[in-house]
C-alpha cells in the first residue's frame, strides 16, 4: 500500500536534477469558458516549480464539477489518483518513483511459519514492485534463501516472481 505520494522522474530545467516532489498542490486558470489545471511538481534539488498538465483548454462545462471542487481544494488524493493514471503520465512524459512510498501489510504474524503457505498479494496501488523481494520480506526470508526456494521449486506462482509486477498475485511457499 502507499504510504506517500511517489516522486516524479522528470528532468529539472534549473538544475539538471531528475526528481520532483508533488505536494498536491494544483493551480487552475479560467479564461472565459475555457480552463487550464496543473498539478504542481517541486525539484527535489532546487525547489524549482514544473507544471503537470491536467485539464488543458478544457471547457469548464465538460469538467464535472467535482472534479473542480478538488482542484480548487488542493486535494491530495486527487493528486496521488492523477500521478497513478497513465494518460496524465504519458502527457506529461513523466515516470514515478515509487522508492519509500509504499509500504508492505502483512497483516500481523498469521501462519507465515507453517510448512507450506499460499499467500494472496493485494496491491492498493499500481505499485511495480520486485515479487522475490515483497515475498522474502513478508515471509522474513533473505532475498537469497527466497531466489533458493524459486530454484528448488518450494516457492511457486503462476506470475514469474523475478520480474516486476503491480497486479495482485498469489504464491506457494513450502520450506
Ligand atoms: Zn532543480
Amino acid at each position: 500500500m502507499p504510504t506517500c505520494l511517489p516522486l516524479v522522474l522528470r528532468r529539472c530545467h534549473a538544475c539538471a536534477s531528475e526528481r520532483f516532489r508533488a505536494d498536491g498542490k494544483f493551480r487552475v486558470n479560467a479564461h472565459h469558458k475555457l480552463i487550464d489545471a496543473w498539478l504542481l511538481v517541486l525539484c527535489t534539488v532546487c525547489g524549482d516549480t514544473a507544471k503537470l498538465t491536467v485539464l488543458e483548454r478544457t471547457n469548464v462545462r465538460s469538467v464535472r464539477p467535482e472534479l473542480l471542487d478538488r482542484l480548487h481544494d488542493n486535494d491530495p488524493v486527487l493528486a496521488a489518483e492523477l500521478l497513478r493514471d497513465p494518460v496524465v503520465r504519458r502527457r506529461n512524459r513523466i515516470a514515478l518513483d515509487w522508492d519509500g512510498a509504499w509500504r508492505l501489510d502483512t497483516g500481523g504474524p498469521g501462519d507465515l511459519d507453517r510448512e507450506a503457505i499460499e499467500v494472496s498479494v493485494c496491491f492498493a496501488a499500481r505499485i511495480p514492485v520486485r515479487p522475490v523481494r515483497l515475498i522474502a520480506e513478508g515471509c522474513a526470508l533473505s532475498r537469497a534463501e527466497a531466489e533458493r526456494l524459486t530454484a528448488e521449486g518450494r516457492l511457486v506462482s503462476a506470475v514469474r516472481l523475478s520480474g516486476r509486477l503491480s497486479d495482485d498475485f498469489t504464491f506457494t511457499l513450502k520450506r
